[in-house]
């Protein structure tokens, strides 16, 4: 079927039906299935299929099929089948978009359309982008060119707190660049990814895009698999790790997208109110599970307690609840490990004696899993809360005397995500930015990002980058061709 045909079909998706892993083209259930819980009620609302190990092999063997014609098709032929899926998703946005609320717990009129949205945009935005060759020497009789060739599959694997961003952030530059794919969502919300693999199966040819559903262990059949040549990983640090030891038997590339604990240091004289609201979506926006979410906000002790006062204020009024309910400003949990993670969190807080002026007490007669928007207040350096990344609405603001010693707590840690420095004087914030070791640092601004804007982490907070040129590049091998004119 052409791309023009392919498209026409894309309308047609029962969102009632039950939930297939795509693999071949074809639409597969599994023997097995597993429970998908709304995290804003507690119930079971769908099931998924458990795929097995001979699904997975199947999966990889059909993207491995796929992939040389696929490679082989003009670029420009690639970009209007990504275009024609992004016509596609778009076609499906309210049906994915309630779906993620309904899996993910993210508030449906803001976080979950801004997720769908922007993801659809991503994809669209990709498939008009070029891989630059470059040629490095041109000489009376020699020329040195260096070219990108596509890895051949890809295994996708991610996490569960925008399954669907950055789901697709894998897919587009991927497929972009000549390889196919086998994906594996979080047992924790498949659903979204695994609708978003049937809406591709209506536009893309088969083999191209597979989607499987399961356990853990999915994740590390597809790491150890002999026919997958990179592994594209969001998730934590920890399983980052095991990714990347069973990723060596065949030597597979590996991008890591890993955890972080991302500092804001707010230089003396900020105009803090200015920036409150920022501060505040920054820190608590997806309720904290979030890996560039601010997780320690480091003020001056000449502002600190003002700030204290004023973010309270301001966090008082912010609404946690039913993603569905349009007056919830922050959704619940996502699933319960997260959830008595956080509970573990607060329990540490109390006993330790740390200042809350908000929260820092869940209500567990509530159905959900939802966690109070909670602030501590100047909580030691070496406490848990500091130290750790609480994937969750909870935030330590910390008080500094020197901009030095605000640095360097700054960078006392093995991750090395992303960070925010604030300040009345440009130059000196941007000097301040210059320490900071992070993969990026934004200066007055905070999570901007862009198609051709390199996203990675430093240290323990990943390796490689996703975006940009240099994100497309790493879903190729480098070839330097040379030759006598
Ligand atoms: P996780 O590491 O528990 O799981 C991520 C994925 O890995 C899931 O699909 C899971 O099934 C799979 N997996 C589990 N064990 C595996 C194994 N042994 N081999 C292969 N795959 C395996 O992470 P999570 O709890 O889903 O996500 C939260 C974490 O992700 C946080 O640390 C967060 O900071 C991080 N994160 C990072 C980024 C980024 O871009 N740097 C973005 C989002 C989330």
């Amino acid at each position: 079927m052409n791309v023009e045909a392919r498209i026409e079909n894309a309308g047609r998706i029962d969102y009632d039906a039950p939930y297939r892993m795509s693999i071949n083209g074809e639409m597969v259930g599994a023997t097995e299935t597993f429970d998908v819980t709304n995290p804003a009620t507690g119930k079971v609302f769908a099931q998924a299929p458990a795929g097995s190990r001979e699904q997975l092999d199947q999966a990889v063997a059909a993207a491995k099929a796929a992939q040389p014609g696929w490679a082989a098709l003009p670029w420009e032929r690639r970009s209007a089948y990504i275009t024609a899926y992004a016509d596609a998703l778009q076609a499906h946005r309210e049906d994915i978009v309630t779906l993620l609320t309904t899996e993910q717990g993210k508030p449906r009129h803001s976080m979950a359309s801004t997720e769908v949205d922007y993801a659809i945009y991503w994809v669209r935005e990709v498939a008009m982008r070029q891989l630059r060759e470059e040629i490095l020497e041109d000489t009376d009789d020699h020329v040195v060119k260096v070219v990108h060739t596509p890895l051949g599959v890809v295994g996708a694997i991610t996490p569960w707190n925008f399954p669907i961003l950055l789901g697709l952030w894998k897919v587009a530059p991927c497929l972009i660049t000549g390889n196919t794919m086998v994906m594996k969502p979080s047992p924790y919300t498949p659903l979204g990814t695994l609708r978003f693999g049937e809406i591709a199966q209506q536009v893309l040819p088969p083999g191209v895009l597979n989607i499987v559903s399961g356990g853990n262990e999915q994740g590390q059949w597809l790491t150890e698999h002999p026919d997958v040549s990179k592994i594209s990983f969001t998730g934590s640090t920890a399983t980052g790790k095991k990714v990347m030891a069973s990723s060596s038997g065949n030597l597979k590339r590996v991008t890591l997208e890993l955890g972080g604990n991302d500092p804001a240091v707010l230089l003396p004289g900020t105009d803090y109110q200015a920036i409150l609201p920022t501060l505040f979506d920054a820190a608590f926006g997806n309720s904290g599970q979030w890996c560039i979410a601010t997780k320690r906000v480091y003020v001056h002790e000449s502002q600190h307690a003002d700030f204290v006062r004023d973010f309270v204020e301001l966090a008082r009024t912010k609404t946690v609840g039913d993603g569905m309910d349009p007056a919830t400003d922050l959704g619940p949990i996502q699933n319960t490990m997260q959830y008595d993670k956080l509970k573990a969190l607060l329990a540490d807080v109390r006993a330790q004696g740390y200042k809350v002026p908000l929260g820092g007490t869940i209500d567990e007669s509530l159905e959900g899993n939802f966690v109070p928007v909670t602030i501590v207040d100047d909580p030691p350096e070496d406490s848990r809360i500091v130290r750790e990344e609480p994937f969750g609405p909870i935030l330590p603001i910390l008080s500094y005397r020197d901009v030095d010693d605000a640095v360097h707590r700054a960078n006392d840690t093995d991750f090395g995500l992303a960070a925010s420095v604030w300040g009345p004087d440009r130059a000196a914030a941007i000097e301040v930015a210059n320490r900071i070791e992070a993969g990026t640092v934004w200066v007055n601004e905070i999570h901007i990002h862009g198609i051709d804007i390199p996203f990675g982490g430093h240290k323990q907070s990943g390796m490689g980058v996703e975006n940009g040129q240099e994100g497309l590049q790493e879903f190729t091998n480098t070839k330097t061709l040379m030759f006598h004119k």
